[in-house]
C-alpha cells in the first residue's frame, strides 16, 4: 500500500496524507520486532535497532515516526518528495531500492521510506522534542489545535502573504498546497495580500476551515476533497490544479501564480478572490 506523495510530480504531502500513512504503518508494525533495519543516511548506517520492537508510528505536522521500545525515535520529514509504502516480505518495491531511506523489515511486512530529505534518528522523544523546540508550529491535525492562537501566530509575520504563511511550518504545521489554495478560495481571501491587512476574524476563519477540510479527510480512502455535499460537479476542487476551467461560483477563468521563495503553484479565482 504505497501511502504519501504519488503521482507523475512530486506533490506536498498534506498533513492528513501523513496521518494515513501513519496509521497504515502503525497497523502493520507496531508490537513486532524489528528483524532488520536497514537506511543510506550516513549517521543511521549503524543505527542496529534490529531485536528492538516497534512501539508506536505517529504523525506530527509533516513529520512520520516510528517509536522503537529501547525510546529510540526514528523521524522522517517529507517535504516534496518523500513517501512511507508498505510491502509484503519479497515483493516489489514501486519506487526503485536506491532511493529507499530507511527501510524496517518485521516478520510479515517491510515498510520503506523513500526520498524524504530528512531522516533521523533521536536517543529518545525528549531529545527530538528538544531539537524540534521553536521549529514546527502548532500541529493543525493535533487534538486541543486552537485557531485563534495559529492566526495570532501567523500575525507574527505581517508582511508575509496569506498563501506563503499557511505552509510556513514554524507559524504552523500540517497544511500544504491542496487545502491552502481550497481555504484561501472559500474564506474568499486573496492569496497575496499580505496577513496584516486581513481582519484577525478573517485569518482565525481561514485557519479553522483549513483544519475542518483536512478534518474531513482523515478517514481512509476518502482522498483530499474539498467540494463534498457542495455543487462543483464531480469535481474534487474548487481551484487546485483547475486553472483555465471556470469558477464553479462565478464562472471566471482560474489562474495560477507561483508564490514565495519555494515558487509554490497557487490557485485561485481573480474575481472570488480579489
Ligand atoms: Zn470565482
Amino acid at each position: 500500500v504505497p501511502s504519501g506523495a504519488s503521482g507523475p510530480e512530486p506533490s506536498l504531502p498534506e498533513g492528513d496524507t501523513i496521518y494515513r500513512a501513519a496509521r497504515t504503518l502503525a497497523a502493520r508494525l507496531n508490537g513486532k520486532e524489528v528483524l532488520r533495519f536497514h537506511s543510506t543516511v550516513p549517521a543511521l548506517v549503524n543505527a542496529r535497532l534490529e531485536g528492538t520492537h516497534v512501539a508506536g508510528v505517529e504523525a506530527r505536522g509533516k513529520n512520520l515516526q516510528v517509536v522503537f521500545d529501547d525510546g529510540r525515535v526514528l523521524t522522517t520529514h517529507m517535504k516534496m518528495t518523500g513517501s512511507w509504502h508498505v510491502y509484503h516480505p519479497g515483493e516489489r518495491w514501486f519506487l526503485p531500492a536506491h532511493r529507499a531511506r530507511a527501510v524496517i523489515e518485521v516478520s510479515d511486512c517491510v515498510a520503506v521510506c523513500f526520498s524524504a530529505p530528512v531522516v533521523e534518528l533521536h536517543a529518545s522523544a525528549a531529545r527530538l522534542e528538544q531539537a524540534r523546540l521553536g521549529k514546527l508550529g502548532p500541529d493543525i491535525l493535533a487534538p486541543g489545535f486552537d485557531a485563534t492562537v495559529a492566526a495570532a501566530r501567523i500575525l507574527s509575520r505581517p508582511a508575509l502573504s496569506l498563501g506563503e504563511a499557511l505552509l510556513e511550518q514554524s507559524l504552523l504545521s500540517g497544511i500544504g498546497n491542496v487545502y491552502k489554495s481550497e481555504s484561501l478560495f472559500l474564506e474568499h481571501l486573496s492569496p497575496f495580500v499580505a496577513s496584516s491587512t486581513v481582519p484577525r476574524e478573517r485569518l482565525i476563519a481561514l485557519v479553522a476551515r483549513a483544519e475542518s477540510l483536512m478534518k474531513q479527510n482523515l478517514a481512509p480512502g476518502s482522498g483530499m476533497r474539498t467540494t463534498r455535499g457542495q455543487h462543483a460537479g464531480a469535481s474534487r476542487h474548487w481551484v487546485y490544479r483547475r486553472s483555465g476551467e471556470p469558477c464553479f461560483v462565478c464562472e471566471t477563468t482560474l489562474e495560477m501564480r507561483r508564490q514565495g521563495a519555494s515558487l509554490r503553484s497557487t490557485y485561485f479565482c481573480p474575481r472570488c478572490q480579489a
